[in-house]
């Protein structure tokens, strides 16, 4: 874990931020835990669209979920 990890688990980043961080870590982070950061990157941009479009088309998700 490091420091990007550690903020994204937290909420305290974007998925956007997080993904501008890690490139200023390539030198620092392993091969390894850059992909392992890439997965939760992903996850997290995924969980922020799903929150978005839960708030913002409440009506066209119910009848989507319908
Ligand atoms: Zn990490």
């Amino acid at each position: 874990m490091c420091i990007i990890c550690v903020d994204l688990e937290k909420g305290k980043l974007t998925p956007w931020e997080a993904s501008r961080n890690r490139t200023e870590m390539l030198d620092i982070l392993d091969e390894e835990h850059l992909k392992e950061l890439d997965e939760k990157i992903t996850a997290s941009l995924k969980e922020y669209l799903i929150k978005l479009s839960i708030e913002n088309n409440l009506e066209s998700n119910s009848q989507f979920l319908n």
